[in-house]
């Protein structure tokens, strides 16, 4: 979902909602006008009207008002919900695919940020009787849905539906801590830890990190090793010229010395323990 912010600066009240528990859909009223036209409009009217969203024929959302803040769309309701005006392309007021998809996905959004379900969601006709949205008031009150509500009923399930895939989709991902040299290069992951300071552990130079949403959080960079640093040699690497190792050494933690390239020179109190190579040093 993407979210255009145009904010405007006329009928905008700056007024910050104290409680947000319902959320407004509307439709625009004017068939076949965009979403940009109609944002402007609300920039420039003299009406006292606004919305918080408008989503337009293809689908695009435009936020004209942070949904945070009051807008001028829903009257009496206006203190506490969030407005989405719909786009149509004619008269009938009935949403094309492409703008009642992005609807939805939008009300998934603003539900799970304001801890709200599908039955929150309402109509401009809920609260004041007027027929807005048209596609979604039934016809012997004016409208064009059928006098079951099956179409603003169906709305509020495929909501519902969303809501509930999202639900379980996030938290059926595993909570690791996953080694890859990019979140995207998955064939490159070297290890998946529950652990944060574990993942931290193996991970080696050149690679990152990534929580389970992807979200780097820790890189051990081959460029970021500096004289000074205290590191670890991995356990059974060899010396910087193939040659083996002393046990003790994988135990203890030392200084680098000296860098040049990938050989790094490391030591206790400036005396020289090993010249190891940089990919089997972990720093600490
Ligand atoms: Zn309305």
């Amino acid at each position: 979902m993407n979210i255009k912010n145009m904010y405007i600066t006329k009928n905008r009240p700056y007024t910050k909602r104290t409680k947000t528990t319902k959320i407004a859909v509307h439709y625009i009223g004017n068939p076949n006008t965009s979403a940009e036209a109609n944002r402007n409009y609300f920039n420039h009217n003299d009406n006292d009207v606004s919305s918080n969203y408008i989503i337009g024929l293809n689908g695009e959302i435009i936020c004209c008002i942070p949904d945070e803040e009051v807008a001028w769309c829903t009257c009496q309701a206006n203190s506490c919900s969030v407005s989405i005006e719909n786009c149509h392309p004619d008269s009938t007021g009935k949403l094309n695919s492409k703008t009642y998809g992005s609807l939805v996905e939008l009300c998934v959004y603003l539900c799970k940020k304001y801890k709200l379900n599908e039955n929150d969601l309402i109509r401009h006709y809920d609260v004041t009787g007027k027929v807005c949205p048209k596609g979604f008031v039934p016809k012997n009150k004016g409208g064009s849905d059928d006098n079951n509500n099956t179409t603003w009923k169906k709305f509020k399930s495929d909501v519902k539906a969303a809501l509930n895939t999202s639900a379980v989709s996030s938290s059926s991902v595993k909570k690791l801590y996953r080694i890859r040299k990019s979140w995207s290069d998955a064939k490159s992951q070297i290890g998946a830890y529950s652990s944060l300071d574990n993942a931290k552990k193996a991970c080696t130079a050149g690679y990152i990190v990534y929580d389970w949403n992807g979200k780097p959080v820790y890189s051990k960079s081959a460029a970021a090793l500096n004289k000074g640093d205290k590191v670890k040699v991995k356990t059974g690497a060899k010396d910087y010229s193939g040659g083996g190792l002393a046990s003790f050494v994988y135990k203890n933690t030392y200084t680098v010395l000296e860098i040049s390239g990938n050989r790094v020179v490391i030591g206790i109190n400036g005396a020289v323990t090993a010249a190891v190579h940089k990919s089997n040093i972990i720093k600490v």
